[in-house]
């Protein structure tokens, strides 16, 4: 059985861009529209001779109503069926509610979980985590997923724990 990561994460974070760089696919949709992927979508990557499945979810908005409660349910699923949970931040919007609930969440869980910080292209890396230490989850780690920038790292990384 392949490694299953999870991405996960408040819409808009960039999840689905980073899904398509873990899969080297275009098949998630992507677009400026808030939670726009409503279910679970899976793909394969592989690094070097390592292959592992990645899991895109529609995110996690803390308004859980109706069409939101659906993509949070799908979200909470995705973190009980992986071996690894990416959680995506937003570097540029900083530290936002529903983030918290997120953590607080991952926590509880016991998974295997990372705290990315995406879209710090043109940022200072540090300034863009410091925001996020107070999740009380694990270091920060800096991405710019539509750029690449920190992807091959992250995933060196986090294979290397399994
Ligand atoms: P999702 O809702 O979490 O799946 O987010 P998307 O992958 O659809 O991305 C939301 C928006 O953020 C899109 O306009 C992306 O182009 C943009 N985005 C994603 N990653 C980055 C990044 O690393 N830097 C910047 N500046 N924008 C990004
Ligand atoms: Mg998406």
């Amino acid at each position: 059985m392949l490694p299953v990561i999870a991405l996960v994460g408040r819409p808009n974070v960039g999840k689905s861009t980073l899904f398509n760089r873990l899969t080297k696919s275009r098949d998630a949709l992507v677009a400026d529209y808030s939670g726009l992927t409503r279910d679970r979508k899976y793909g394969e990557g592989r690094l070097g001779d390592r292959d592992y499945i990645v899991v895109d979810t529609g995110g996690i908005s803390g308004d859980e109503a109706g069409i939101d409660y659906k993509m949070a349910e799908q979200s909470l699923l995705a973190i009980d069926e992986a071996d690894i949970v990416l959680f995506l931040v937003d570097g540029r919007a900083g530290l936002n509610p529903a983030d918290e609930m997120i953590a607080d969440h991952l926590r509880r869980s016991e998974k295997e979980s990372y705290l990315i910080v995406n879209k710090t292209d043109g940022l200072d890396p540090e300034v863009a985590m410091a925001d996020f230490h107070g999740l009380g989850l694990s270091e920060p780690l800096p991405i710019a997923a539509s750029h690449g920038r920190g992807v091959t790292q992250l995933v060196e990384y986090v294979l290397a724990e399994l």
